[in-house]
């Protein structure tokens, strides 16, 4: 299915919200299912998959039908569970153990080792999943997910601020205000919006003073 990919992704700073992101539009309170394009275009953005295993994933939903809907459904249940452990994390309610089950799935069922990878001109801890099952393609989602969870950094963790709007991410800036997830999108938007009422407001006011 075509998934309109003109639209910039907001950065949302962590792999993990980045995923969780991945079924929500800025500005979009609507949440749909994932799609298998997406989905692989996402992993080889991220450096999951290489550009030579880059073929070989994609052709699974016509090669391996029946493995790529369960490499989809893993995704689709882990995005799920990311997204209402984050949301809770954000209202400051606790977070239950089924729903990090599906986090922790993918974390049991893929082994590997940390490793140091080249990062531009720095040096990132990058996870080495073994490849066995399609599972380990999630492994890296999972683990940023669990870091996050566990980490306990909440002041950090936010959402878009346009109420209509789903979409999380990780407050890297210096000055710790971020509010949008995409100025672009939603701030100014919002920006419109403020424009408009006070626009509007004036206008009231001057008809006030003439009556
Ligand atoms: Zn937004």
């Amino acid at each position: 299915m075509a998934v309109d990919t003109s639209l910039p992704t907001p950065s949302a700073n962590r792999l993990c919200l980045e995923f969780a992101n991945l079924p929500l539009a800025s500005g979009d309170p609507v949440e749909r299912p994932i799609f298998w394009d997406e989905f692989v275009d996402f992993l080889a953005a991220k450096q999951i998959i290489s550009a030579e295993k880059m073929p070989y994933i994609r052709a699974l939903s016509e090669t391996d039908p029946k493995a790529a809907q369960s490499l989809l459904n893993h995704a689709e249940r882990l995005g799920r569970a990311l997204r209402t452990s984050f949301r809770a994390i954000l209202k400051e309610q606790d977070i239950l153990r089924e729903w990090v089950e599906p986090i922790n799935q993918i974390l049991r069922v893929t082994e590997g080792h940390d490793e140091l990878q080249p990062d531009g001109s720095l040096w990132r801890m990058g996870f080495v999943a073994r490849e066995e099952g399609l599972e380990w393609l999630l492994a890296a989602i999972a683990r940023s997910g669990a870091e996050l969870i566990a980490g306990g950094r909440a002041d950090s963790l936010k959402k878009c601020a346009n109420l209509d709007c789903r979409i999380l991410f990780y407050d890297d800036s210096r000055t710790h205000r971020r509010r949008w997830c995409s100025m672009a999108l939603c701030g100014n938007r919002s920006k419109v919006a403020a424009f408009a009422r006070r626009n509007q407001d004036e206008g009231e006011k001057a008809n006030a003073h003439h009556a």
